[in-house]
């Protein structure tokens, strides 16, 4: 869809133009295979030398089409769906990076992803440095190795909610001649377009904003086109020799700069991992989609109501959210999101784990949930949940206080979430 046209309109009406007659809704292509009228047609989809579906593993038109709507709200050239959020970011890495290649990776990033590339692609024979996301320049730089192959980071941390300076990031990777990959899943690109600031490949667990109502896991990857795969040839074999396993194609020859990644990532990897959305979830992907411009900002509206509340009570310790003045992020959220980042908040309550459970028990609007990022408020205690096998002691080591709170708030009057938070607060002896 053309770049004339505003985020807003894009989130309701980019990636499906119907033709004369046809569905004004996206259709659900529920089919898993497509006919064909000659096996020389259907020879010229398995050479890569027409367009077109045969096997919804690999392609389905209902994923293409809101694929491409994510695609044209990152604003990058070519995008794909798939099963979660971690296989996103999975097969953004794994697309170019093998065997004995190595990541640099910012440590302030989701748990899942954390161990995805720590532990499991460590088992394959990538590695990692991690580096904190507020590294100076020199420590940035000291982290590449020859054979690194990518940089990875978030735009706001899940849980942490640092903030990545991205052209900070960008610059660093495109020194070494490597892509910068960014995980937008919490700013969305209604708040913050990392391609805009020169990330090159940007990645999405859909399951949070973007579906936006706890619906379907999903995950998402965008292409910007932009890097030049052939000028660091040497380092992307995957991408600029012959792929034996498609008559000796070279992606970054024949589908250009606009096309190689994706496409590279569709037929090597869905072909062998499988990892696809289902059409039904990426039709419910794409009510959210239409959505997400005007939920975003009730998300941090609440999401900053609820901070700037909890930052004045006697039995909060302190409140972390970057859109407050004073967050050690602020100035930094400014610069790439100046509408505001999202609606998830921490806290930390005095009183440890007896005050944080007396506060959850008592709030009725916000469900104790692992979720974050849909409709409806909810709230975890890491240290009685995802964390509950640490000690006080361990959970201070890693930042995370016995007494804190993860809060997700949702789309409800923000009068009744603080009414809410209010009770809950008083219930704590
Ligand atoms: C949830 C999440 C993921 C993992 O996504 P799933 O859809 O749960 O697989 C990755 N990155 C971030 C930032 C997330 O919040």
């Amino acid at each position: 869809m053309s770049e004339q046209f505003s985020i807003g309109t894009k989130c309701v009406q980019a990636g499906y133009r119907p033709g004369n007659g046809e569905p004004r809704q996206i259709p659900i292509i529920q089919s898993t295979t497509f006919k064909y009228d000659t096996s020389e047609d259907m020879g010229k989809l398995f050479d890569l030398e027409a367009s077109g579906y045969f096997y919804t593993r690999l392609q389905n038109p209902t994923n293409d089409y809101v694929a491409a709507k994510i695609a044209a709200l990152e604003g990058g050239t070519a995008g794909m769906l798939t099963s979660s959020g971690q296989a996103a970011n999975f097969f953004a890495l794994f697309n170019i990076c093998q065997c004995g290649d190595h990541i640099v990776s910012s440590s302030s990033i989701y748990g899942g992803t954390f161990n995805l590339i720590a532990v499991t692609m460590a088992k394959m024979g990538i590695t990692v440095t991690f580096v904190s996301p507020d590294c100076s320049e020199d420590e940035l730089e000291a982290a590449f190795q020859e054979n690194t192959k990518a940089v990875f980071g978030e735009t706001i941390a899940n849980p942490a909610l640092t903030v990545l300076d991205i052209e900070k990031f960008a610059q660093a990777a495109h020194r070494h001649g490597v892509p910068l990959i960014v995980d937008n899943t919490f700013p969305t690109p209604v708040n913050c377009r990392p391609i805009e600031w020169g990330a090159d490949i940007v990645t999405h667990s859909t399951t949070k904003y973007m579906d936006g109502h706890g619906a379907g896991v999903g995950g998402a990857i965008v292409d910007s086109g932009k890097f030049d795969w052939m000028a660091h040839a040497d380092k992307f074999p995957g991408l600029t020799t012959p792929d034996e396993s498609y008559h000796g194609i070279t992606y970054a020859e024949k589908f250009g700069l606009e096309g190689a990644f994706i496409t590279k990532a569709t037929a090597q990897l869905m072909r062998d991992f499988g990892s696809i959305q289902s059409p039904q979830n990426a039709f419910l992907l794409n009510l959210g989609l239409e959505s997400l411009h005007v939920r975003m900002p009730r998300h941090v509206e609440n999401g900053l109501a609820c901070a700037e509340f909890l930052q004045k009570q006697p039995k909060v310790e302190f409140v972390n959210y970057p859109g407050l003045p004073g967050n050690a992020y602020y100035e930094i959220a400014q610069k790439y999101m100046p509408n505001g980042g999202c609606g998830v908040v921490s806290f930390e309550l005095k009183g440890g784990r007896p005050a944080a459970e007396a506060f959850m028990k008592e709030l009725r609007l916000a469900a104790i949930e692992t979720h974050v990022a849909d409709a409806r408020t909810c709230c975890l205690n890491p240290a009685t949940s995802t964390h509950r096998q640490m000690n006080d002691e361990q959970l201070a080591a890693a930042g995370i206080p016995a007494g804190m709170i993860r809060l997700s708030c949702g789309l409800e009057d923000k009068a009744d979430l603080i009414a809410d938070l209010t009770n809950a607060l008083n219930a704590i002896g």
